[in-house]
């Protein structure tokens, strides 16, 4: 029997009374005004606006004109930087900023110092989420030991310790043969393997999109087919094996177009897409700031479009923020030297809201459904606003606009490529594992 693979910090079960609210949950059927009743970690009692009353010791919020109760969101892809590098993140701060962006739960990457490709190190790793973490936290270790791409971590051990699945993200897995042999193994011991594709044989050495952007500022350029090609590969070794793949922070046309071809031969295959891949393009280097560069690069409208057009359609399955924190003295060196990454957990819904919902690209319940299919991805429970369940909620308000950072962050880093920028929708309330993880201060409650 393997261990559980979610595990969150001690918390209070909240008592809530959110009266007259809508709400939004496409796969619950819910779109539109509601009473609902949060208590004991779970969701007691859904009604007809104005149905329950408020029993006492519950915290009573009223809908409004603006405000949207949703599923709190699921992020397959975050860098949480412990151990090792907590001047970064770690797993309090970095769970706080989760939490503050609407999520329930995430998923943390191994690459860490030292990389977490050991039970004793997801065991501790553990410990100290049972302790620390504000929302649900799951693991992906790494399929090759200090991810050197050479010999594969004890993957079944690190099963039977929790791990959701195995990753390399960070660096590729270069050899086809390791990947075969991972997922040869994965057969016997279940979870999923997530890929960071890059072939490094072409990606080395530069640090944006290849393009005309790239020559005019006399930056290294990161053609796309150094992802794309890799995605390819690895699709036809995942089909081959009849193994699970997820592909990561897909960003270009060809591997939306490889993974589409993927799924058409019935390959099991899912992939995500990140809120910056979304929404910004290699003009958004011209500046060189360094909260822009990220592996992969922004890189052109007709790429972004493509990965729009598969969010719509289903071929990208998820959005995921790869978040990525780096402290300010790392960041505040010259485009090339500095490391790649952005943080993003704190701004997903607020940008992807803006960016997407406001201009009409994307319906608001569409995105709510891209922002928790991560987590059936990884066979976890999916957040569903339905009597019983446990109490994973975000409260948002549609009409607050907001600066983002202009208040600071809950992250340990500031490095958001959306820092400064107006966004419009702001989650007030977030509820996890039925407690209260969040709450903006602008939120008024009628005390109990
Ligand atoms: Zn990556
Ligand atoms: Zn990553």
């Amino acid at each position: 029997m393997s261990a559980q693979p979610l595990i969150h910090g001690p918390a209070e079960p909240a008592a809530l009374l959110l009266r007259d609210v809508h709400v939004l949950d496409p796969r619950a059927g819910h779109d539109g005004p509601c009473d609902v009743r949060v208590g004991g970690g779970r969701i007691v009692e859904i009604g007809t606006p104005g149905s329950l009353g408020k029993d006492v010791g519950e915290e009573l919020i009223e809908g409004r004109a603006g405000l949207r109760l949703l599923p709190a969101f699921v992020d397959p892809h975050v860098h949480l930087r412990t151990p090792g590098q907590e001047h970064k993140e770690d797993l309090q701060t970095g769970t706080r900023a989760g939490a503050a962006g609407g999520f329930c739960a995430v998923i943390a990457m191994p690459n860490t110092d030292p990389v977490l490709d050991s039970a004793p190190l997801l065991r501790s790793l553990r410990d100290e989420a049972a302790r620390e973490a504000r929302i649900s936290v799951g693991f992906l270790p790494a399929i090759t030991r200090g991810l050197q791409g050479e010999q594969l971590s004890e993957m079944a051990e690190l099963r039977q310790e929790g791990a959701l699945g195995f990753t390399d993200d960070g660096r590729p897995v270069q050899s086809a043969g390791m990947l075969r042999k991972a997922l040869q193994y994965q057969r016997l011991c279940g979870g999923v393997v997530a890929l960071h594709e890059e072939d490094r044989t072409l990606s080395l050495g530069g640090s944006m999109h290849e393009g005309a952007i790239s020559a005019a500022l006399g930056l290294g350029g990161i053609p796309t087919l150094s992802e794309s090609t890799m995605v390819a590969r690895d699709a036809a070794i995942a089909g081959y094996e009849d193994a699970r793949v997820h592909f990561q922070h897909l960003s270009c046309v060809a591997s939306v177009d490889a993974v589409s071809a993927s799924k058409a031969h019935g390959w099991r295959i899912s992939a995500e897409v990140t809120p910056h891949h979304l929404l910004l393009t290699e003009d958004d280097v011209r500046g060189m700031d360094t909260r822009m560069k990220m592996y992969p690069p922004l890189a052109t409208e007709a790429d972004r479009q493509a990965l729009l057009e598969g969010l719509r359609s289903g071929t990208i399955d998820c959005v995921a923020s790869d978040h990525a924190p780096h402290a300010r003295d790392e960041k505040e060196v010259p485009f090339e030297q500095a490391p790649m990454g952005t943080t993003g957990l704190e701004t997903a819904f607020a940008a992807l809201h803006t960016g997407l919902v406001l201009t009409g690209a994307l319906e608001l319940g569409l995105l709510v459904e891209r922002m928790t299919a991560g987590a059936s991805l990884f066979d976890l429970p999916t957040p569903l606003i339905a009597q019983g369940d446990q109490a994973n909620l975000t409260l948002v308000d549609l009409d607050a606009e907001w600066v983002a950072g202009e208040s600071g962050w809950e992250s340990r880093s500031e490095n958001c490529c959306f820092a400064g920028r107006r966004l419009q929708g702001r989650v007030l309330l977030t509820v996890a594992a039925g407690a209260i993880v969040y709450r903006e201060r602008a939120l008024a409650t009628v005390e109990s």
